[in-house]
């Protein structure tokens, strides 16, 4: 029987976990635990395809450019996301390979530099909102616009940050690629923060861009284009509420299309977190019976996949 095709977007709790210094160090820590999970679910017989946050690796990586710019030329955003893309699926490749190499067996496993294609025309290109990076004092701030073309904004009373777009993913541009690896039986790990984000010049010649990509958007896409049967969007809640946080909060097992859609415009689930978890389920599932989404947690995910948690979004 042809195993069944299941994208899992792994979210930041499962890169690094609060409240401990973000070293690389503890990054390959918290990847050890994450890996468990992803093994468990190939050596349940399903074939597997990784997809990555890089939030706050790509912040870090920008920090670190901007504060060695003295001693060596900083770093193109495009770069830095392409350098926490690679180090990032290094620790989850090394991780999944070990957890097998501990239960003894020998899978092989890839990580693939994916860039996705973006429209210049966006809307998110005009109206930059995804922060990234260190705080600045406004003079700070002014300068880098001038200087270095940055969109800066006011964050919160916090200080000055630096954003950038957060553009539609349109096109995988390695996808031909990447199905020859999951062909081949390879567990890929592809799209990390959501893909390098690129834009196609009129001659088709494709150039980066400062932005980032949400990861749970590109894996959608990627799960589309994949022609998966499962997208699991694994974060750090096992379920989908609604009034959450709030006393008549309700975890959800099952959402229907009509249900997420109500729930959406009543504002249940916050931008930049939930909303786009299950705005990528919707998108995912609308239209095509027999496709499901799953939002859970890391530890939940095998139980959800045997229909005993998590929150199931389908189209009937
Ligand atoms: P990621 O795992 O991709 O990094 P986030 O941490 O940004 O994702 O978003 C997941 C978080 O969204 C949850 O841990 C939870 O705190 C929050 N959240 C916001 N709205 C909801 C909701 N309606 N139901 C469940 N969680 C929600
Ligand atoms: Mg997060």
């Amino acid at each position: 029987m042809k195993k069944e095709k299941i994208v899992i977007a792994l979210g930041g709790n499962a890169l690094e976990k609060e409240g401990i210094p973000a070293t690389a160090e503890s990054q390959l820590e918290t990847i050890r635990e994450t890996v468990r999970y992803v093994v468990d679910i190939i050596e349940d017989g399903y074939q597997v395809i990784v997809a990555h946050g890089n939030g706050p690796q790509v912040g870090r990586i920008v920090l670190q450019n901007e504060g060695a710019a003295h001693l060596t030329p900083s770093l193109p955003f495009d770069v830095c996301g392409a350098m926490s893309q690679g180090y990032i699926g290094y620790h989850i490749q090394q991780g999944i390979k070990n957890e097998f190499k501990r239960r003894g067996k020998d899978n092989g496993v890839i990580s693939v530099v994916t860039q996705v294609v973006v429209d210049q025309n966006d809307p998110g290109f005009k109206n930059p909102t995804k922060p990234i990076g260190p705080f600045y004092s406004e003079e700070e701030a002014r300068k880098l616009e001038i200087e270095k073309g940055y969109n800066v904004v006011e964050d919160a009373g916090r200080g000055y940050r630096r954003v950038v777009a957060s553009p539609k993913p349109l096109q995988i541009v390695e996808l031909e690629g990447i199905k020859t690896l999951i062909d081949t039986g390879l567990t890929v790990i592809t799209v990390g923060g959501g893909g390098i984000p690129v834009i196609k010049r009129d001659d088709g010649t494709l150039e980066g861009v400062a932005a980032v990509i949400d990861k749970d958007l590109a894996s959608e896409k990627l799960a589309k284009d994949l022609d998966a049967d499962v997208l699991f969007i694994l974060t750090a809640v096992e379920q989908v509420a609604i009034n959450f946080n709030k006393p008549n909060e309700k975890w959800l097992s099952e959402l229907t299309i009509a249900e997420a859609e109500k729930y959406i415009t009543e504002g249940h689930f916050a931008p930049g977190s939930m909303l786009p978890k299950v705005m990528a389920a919707v998108d995912f599932v609308k239209g095509r019976p027999g496709k499901k989404a799953i939002i859970t947690s890391l530890e939940g995910a095998l139980r959800a996949l045997q229909g005993e948690t998590g929150t199931v979004i389908i189209d009937r």
